[in-house]
């Protein structure tokens, strides 16, 4: 029974019909197309971007050099090297991120004790050289310097949810 069903339905296409009928549906409703980079969709405050090192607001850096993020990150992508200052405060000489390698998992930022490993909501950077995705202390101060307001109102966002 079912095989003369199927090729009755396939003689009067019947799927055909219920494939316009849907295209019908939505063809006059609102477009839901997002016109990108011109327009953008919101960012879950936990959106894991690019990495950055994040300073106090007196501008001493945060990051005491603990490794405990270098210790978690399951793609060995981070590289530390410390060193103890004349105040005998503890603090990075080397803070590298591979992003080549970086998997984005955020155990790094989960793991820092005093916030100063963090991922930003910036995904719209890119390199041209393998060495251009390779993120020096120098790089990721700078990036937590310029968006320090941002990072700050995400984190600020990000523990309602926990
Ligand atoms: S996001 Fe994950 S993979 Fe990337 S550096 Fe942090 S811990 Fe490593
Ligand atoms: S970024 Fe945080 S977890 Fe990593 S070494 Fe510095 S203080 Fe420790």
């Amino acid at each position: 029974m079912k095989i003369i069903t199927d090729y009755f339905k396939s003689l009067v296409l019947i799927e055909l019909l219920k494939g316009l009928m849907l295209t019908g549906k939505y063809l006059f409703k609102k477009n839901v197309t997002v016109q990108y980079p011109e327009e953008k969709t919101p960012i879950s405050p936990r959106f894991r971007g690019l990495h950055a090192l994040r300073r106090y607001p007196n501008g001493e850096e945060r990051c005491i050099a603990c490794k405990l993020c270098e210790a978690v990150c399951p793609a060995l992508a981070i590289t530390i090297e410390s060193e103890q200052r004349e105040d005998g405060s503890r603090r990075t000489k080397r803070y590298d991120i591979d992003l080549t390698k970086c998997i984005f998992c955020g155990y790094c930022e989960e793991s820092c004790p005093v916030d100063s490993i963090v991922e930003t909501h910036i995904f719209e950077y890119h390199g041209e050289e393998r060495s251009d995705l390779y993120m020096t202390k120098d790089k990721l101060l700078a990036v937590g310097d310029r968006y320090e307001k941002d990072i700050a109102a995400n984190r600020a966002a990000d523990a309602k949810f926990r």
